[in-house]
């Protein structure tokens, strides 16, 4: 089966994007570190410090496609540990129920469970319902590994606009492109044949993570990227990497940043 976005028109993407998450979210954990060899935790790990939730008191947050939690869970770690805030808060979105439970059993195991500084909902990141997540309302706004799976990706820029401060920040994990031709070799290996390879040995589901191969081959370059951050009004760095967006080990992950004027 191929789910190349060529063979998938658009209208048909959101309901398939459940279907892949639907599959696999009891698994997503373990396979992410497998699929990654647990580099994502690293990559998150730095996605989170080099934010410092907390650092100038405690912030409201969103954690948009925020799947199983992996992102607030660091963001009320790193405030908790770093500066002993105690009242920095996310509030987890995702599109997907089955991915939003996975979070919540997790989060059942720690400190954060029933109390305010921990929610999930479910709404489409392009369309984030205004009566629950009004204008100029969050301190920061995280997307990690979610925003390539969208419909429209300005749809989704725009409402993070809107629901940040003024002065707020936006912040996006995301698989990106590579620039090393050796390394980009070595990567388009590794993704097109071990990946699918190993979503069927761990989880029986091979045409989930072809999708999930395909959709990093989709996604806009670096620049493109930041271009369109900036098309929707925030403030970035210079188009360089350490300005607009930082790499990961030579862009096969990166980070954007944005700041709400
Ligand atoms: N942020 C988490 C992490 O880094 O582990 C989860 C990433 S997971 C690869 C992508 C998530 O995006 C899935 O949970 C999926 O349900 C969610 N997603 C896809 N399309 C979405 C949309 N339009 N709005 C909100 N969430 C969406």
């Amino acid at each position: 089966t191929s789910f190349g976005f060529q063979t998938v028109p658009e209208d048909a993407k959101e309901s398939m994007v459940k279907s892949v998450f639907d599959s696999v979210a009891s698994k997503y954990d373990l396979m992410n570190d497998a699929m990654s060899m647990g580099v994502h935790r690293l990559w998150k790990d730095q996605f989170v410090g080099d934010l410092k939730p907390g650092r100038r008191g405690p912030m409201r947050c969103i954690d948009v496609a925020g799947g199983t939690g992996d992102i607030a869970l660091r963001i009320l770690d790193f405030a908790r540990e770093k500066y002993a805030d105690r009242e920095t808060s996310v509030e987890v979105v995702d599109i997907n129920d089955q991915m939003l439970k996975e979070g919540f059993r997790r989060f059942k195991q720690t400190m954060y469970h029933n109390t305010p500084q921990i929610s999930f909902h479910e709404a489409n990141a392009q369309s984030l319902p205004a009566e629950q997540f009004p204008d100029n309302s969050y301190d920061l706004y995280t997307i990690a590994f979610g925003i390539r799976n969208v419909t429209s990706i300005p749809a989704v820029l725009e409402e993070a606009y809107r629901v940040l401060k003024p002065g707020a920040t936006f912040a996006c994990l995301e698989f990106s492109r590579v620039d090393n031709p050796l390394l980009g070799t070595l990567y388009d290996q590794y993704s097109f044949h071990i990946i699918p390879l190993l979503g069927t040995i761990l989880t029986g589901d091979r045409a989930s993570y072809q999708y999930l191969v395909e959709s990093i081959r989709k996604f806009p370059s670096q620049p493109d990227f930041a271009r369109m951050i900036r098309d929707a009004g925030f403030v970035t760095g210079k188009d360089i990497d350490g300005g607009a967006w930082t790499n990961l080990w030579g862009g096969v992950a990166c980070v954007h940043t944005g700041v709400k004027v």
